[in-house]
């Protein structure tokens, strides 16, 4: 039996074949799994699972519930606008049409590799544009830094381990510049964008001014993304659904990429 589901509306066209191989688009899952080892900011606390039932029960079936507890902030996430931005979206807030959308990847893993607080131009988002003969209009901007093949060491992938408020000023990760983040808001209108490190404002940033551009614009980030490098520059759809916090300034996110076959 085939079933096909059209969202037509984003032009996403997912067939799915049940009880079959599926179907042949591949799917790339964009998230970091959430365990002990989950990379937070230095301030947050990690992510604590908590086993509430794991075993038989008394009735002679077997059952396994847990809780957990997370900052919103922390392994793959989303920022809302409203986290740096006051009246703007919070995460249940956000447009779904923000979410879900074209693709794109502009490869800065070069630059990040010979400098670690490597902060993405203008001239980056100009050449991947000029490069594929498109705009960046209405595009998911995925900025591959490369920093995730460090996931999860901290120390590699944060330029510090260590904990608490003093750690902050010892980050050293890539990040969006703020004059390309006025370019994108002024100059071109994009549904959202994400990275692959800790934070859309590069480790070294005291005011990011990154996060209050865009999301003054009401444009939304993910953060600690995963496995950019599989994905082409263009030619996929992007699906990121955050956990759907009345209020939240963010969340946990699953992000996945659909490149059509
Ligand atoms: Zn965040």
């Amino acid at each position: 039996m085939i079933r096909l589901t059209s969202l037509v509306a984003t032009g996403i066209c997912l067939a799915l074949v049940s009880g079959q191989s599926p179907a042949e688009d591949e799917i790339v899952d964009l998230t970091h799994a959430y365990d002990e080892q989950t990379i937070y900011w230095p301030t947050a606390s990690g992510f604590e699972l908590h086993i509430d039932s794991r075993g038989m029960s008394d009735a002679g079936f077997y059952y396994e519930a847990n809780s957990f507890e997370t900052a919103e902030h922390g392994g793959t996430h989303l920022d809302a606008p409203v986290h740096f931005a006051k009246g703007r979206d919070s995460t249940d807030e956000i447009p779904l049409h923000r979410l879900v959308g074209d693709g794109v990847v502009i490869d800065v893993s070069e630059q990040a590799e010979a400098d670690r607080d490597y902060e993405v131009t203008i001239a980056d988002l100009k050449a991947w544009e000029r490069a594929q003969g498109a705009s960046l209009n209405g595009k998911i901007v995925l900025l591959r830094t490369g920093f995730a093949r460090f996931w999860p060491d901290r120390e590699r992938y944060m330029g510090t381990a260590e904990r608490g408020a003093k750690a902050v000023a010892k980050l050293h990760f890539p990040g969006l510049s703020p004059a390309a983040a006025q370019w994108l808001v002024d100059e071109r209108e994009i549904k959202s964008i994400g990275l692959d490190t800790p934070s859309i404002d590069f480790g070294q940033s005291v005011q990011f001014q990154t996060h209050r551009t865009l999301f003054e614009a009401n444009i939304p980030a993910f953060e600690n993304l995963a496995n950019l490098d599989v994905l082409p520059a263009s030619g996929f759809q992007v699906i990121a659904l955050p956990m759907k916090i009345a209020g939240g300034s963010g969340g946990p996110l699953r992000a996945i990429a659909v490149i059509p076959r």
